[in-house]
């Protein structure tokens, strides 16, 4: 549902992504490790339109990301592929509802009633039942990060993305966001991970992949990626790390 092909991007004569491929079946999990700078947000960015490799191909979700032509092939691809990232940016003088709502009724031109239904269901999942009506303001960081989630659902996207979404929460709310992303894995949802949480890593994807200097150095099942790493890379990062 995901095919990267070859991505190379720089950004001046810094060569951020030199040649990264990878691949995502529909229903599967990636998580996307890798020391920082490495090119992780890039690749991201670049998977839902908002960078634009120099070469190669990304297909995602029926889309052919890199040959994008206009705003309305732009605004379809983002429909499909969502992205949640470490600031959530809720709109503060919009209700949690409001905010979950907006996109679908003012960009897709959904119905309203029927996506407030969706909204309702969509804060249940997340485990926020009864904050339709409070404010981002009043919302704990985990809780905030877990409307964004709720928002992004709410164009029932083929594929989300994850960009560090815990980076900035307390250590307490952590947990809550990463529950609430694993229930969207088991129930199937095709996702790609960046986080610094291997635990999680681990218990949750189907693949690692490891960046590092905007190449992808090593990829596989998560038991035998933390196991045994193949590249030293991949050791002394993980090294670090545990
Ligand atoms: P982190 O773990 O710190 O989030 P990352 O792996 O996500 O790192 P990227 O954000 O993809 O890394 O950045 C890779 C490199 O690209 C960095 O050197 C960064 O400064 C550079 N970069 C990213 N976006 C831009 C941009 N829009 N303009 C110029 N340089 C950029
Ligand atoms: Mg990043």
């Amino acid at each position: 549902i995901v095919q990267v092909d070859n991505v190379t991007k720089a950004f001046g004569n810094n060569q951020v992504l030199r040649g990264v491929s990878m691949t995502v079946r529909k229903g599967e999990a990636v998580a996307l490790i890798g020391p920082s700078g490495s090119g992780k947000s890039t690749l991201l960015r670049c998977i839902n339109g908002l960078v634009t490799p120099d070469s190669g191909e990304i297909h995602a979700a029926g889309h052919a990301v890199h040959a994008l032509q206009g705003n309305a092939e732009r605004i379809a691809l983002r429909k499909d592929v969502c992205m949640v990232f470490q600031q959530y940016n809720l709109f503060p003088h919009m209700t949690v509802l409001q905010n979950i709502m907006l996109a679908p009724v003012e960009v897709l031109k959904q119905n309203p009633a029927e996506v407030r239904e969706r909204a309702v269901a969509l804060l249940a999942k997340v485990r926020l039942t009864g904050k339709e009506d409070a404010y981002p303001g009043h919302l704990s960081g985990g809780q905030q990060q877990r409307v964004a989630i709720a928002r992004a659902l709410a164009m029932r996207p083929s594929v989300m993305l994850f960009d560090e979404v815990t980076a900035a929460l307390d250590p307490e709310t952590v947990k809550e966001v990463l529950l609430t992303i694993r229930d969207l894995v088991q129930e199937g949802m095709t996702c790609i991970l960046v986080t610094h949480e291997m635990g999680f890593a681990r218990e949750v994807a189907h693949q690692v992949y490891f960046t590092d200097h905007g190449l992808i150095v090593e990829h596989g099942a998560p038991d035998t990626f933390f196991d045994a790493p193949q590249d030293p890379r991949t050791q002394e990062f993980l090294g670090h790390i545990l």
